[in-house]
């Protein structure tokens, strides 16, 4: 075997490398956490993004097994947020110098749903002079819509393949043609033709999963050549299926630190792409956050939805900060990043270095 300060100077690793990196502890951990925080800052530097993102509806018409807002699930209030609210987060946004949003929303295809969402892009490019730039996280689509959006002034769009192995995903989702894993994968083709800068990514510590799925998705996420990624731990909710299996999940610590691993090996094995540091980091542990800037990730998504709403878009139990208007939230935050070393790229895009050199 190799010894791990030769296989940490690699670009690329096996299968078998990844599993060990991945369930490394103590001391080599470390020296994995570290190569990949040096790998940051050789190659995208110690700047934060902001995304501001905007939990637009909780109306789905899925009902994945992980999901606290899957249409099943009588206890949320489904909403919509106004236009005029969402114009007001954009507003927010773009005054305190964040360059970025982030919408996301249940999984709908309706021609409303989807003239709304080309309605709303437009208008907010029109606020803010075409200065922010625009994520879209609403699921799979359509070829047409997709298009669409894309022209109505979105820029990145992140879908999750969750996991990629087809039989795991077959069971985190119902049986049928709308939880197709086949349909997944070609709404992420559909989504790179349309030129967006694609994210994916997974969660982490699900029922079923094993380090070896793991290892399989960062190869996945490196193969089809993402230019962001979105990873992390898998919180139960106790209005889901996949709670009965709450006793069979590894500890909420363990997998909060897995998830570290996960950001670390994709940065040291994507070393040009934007990685989010996840709210879900957060809800297990307070600098959650920090702590995946500190080892890779480079991107933070401020929550500028109206606090009314909040509790509604519970896809996790425990979800951080559903009291805080977004002022507060950003006083603190702020403090965080600059104590984690990192300063913030106000009035930057921050767009994906890997797209950028995929389109030279
Ligand atoms: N409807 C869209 C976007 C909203 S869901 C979609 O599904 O793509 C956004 C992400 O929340 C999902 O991709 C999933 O990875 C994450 N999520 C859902 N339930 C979760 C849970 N119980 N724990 C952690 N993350 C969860
Ligand atoms: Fe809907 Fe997305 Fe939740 Fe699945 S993960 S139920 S598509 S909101």
């Amino acid at each position: 075997m190799k010894k791990l300060a030769d296989i940490l100077k690699q670009k690329e690793f096996s299968k078998n490398e990844l599993i060990y990196l991945l369930s490394l502890k103590g001391d080599e951990r470390k020296q994995l956490r570290q190569r990949a925080a040096e790998v940051k800052n050789n190659i995208v530097g110690n700047k934060v993004y902001y995304r501001g993102l905007i939990e637009y509806s909780n109306k789905c018409k899925k009902d994945c097994y992980y999901c606290g807002v899957r249409a099943s699930n009588q206890i949320p209030k489904r909403y919509d947020i106004t236009d005029k609210e969402v114009l007001e987060a954009a507003e927010f946004a773009y005054k305190n110098r964040f360059a970025s949003l982030v919408i996301q929303s249940g999984e709908r295809s309706d021609k409303a749903f989807v003239d709304k969402i080309s309605f709303l892009l437009r208008e907010i490019q029109k606020i803010s002079d075409q200065k922010l730039h625009i994520t879209l996280s609403c699921g799979e689509q359509s070829l047409e819509t997709y298009k669409a959006w894309r022209k109505a002034g979105a820029h990145r769009y992140l879908l999750r393949i969750e996991t990629s192995n087809s039989d795991l995903y077959k069971k985190l989702h119902p049986k049928n043609q709308l939880h197709s894993f086949e349909e997944r994968i070609q709404a992420l083709k559909r989504l790179r033709e349309t030129d967006y800068q694609v994210g994916s990514g997974v969660m982490i510590g699900m029922p079923f999963q094993t380090v070896d799925h793991l290892a399989e998705d960062l190869l996945f996420l490196k193969k089809i050549d993402v230019d962001m990624a979105g990873m992390g731990p898998f919180i139960e909710h106790k209005e889901t299926p996949l709670y009965q299996y709450r006793n069979q999940l590894m500890s909420l610590q363990e997998r909060f630190d897995l998830s570290l691993n996960m950001v670390a090996l994709l940065r040291i094995m994507m070393p040009t792409i934007n990685i989010a540091a996840t709210t879900a980091m957060q809800a297990i542990d307070p600098q959650g956050r920090e702590k995946a800037l500190m080892v890779g990730a480079n991107v933070i998504m401020p929550n500028l939805s109206p606090v009314k709403y909040r509790e509604d878009y519970l896809l996790y139990e425990d979800k951080p900060c559903i009291d805080e208007e977004a002022e507060e939230c950003l006083n603190c935050l702020a403090a965080r990043i600059h104590m984690a070393g990192s300063t913030i790229g106000f009035d930057e895009w921050g767009d994906s270095l890997h797209y950028k050199m995929r389109q030279q």
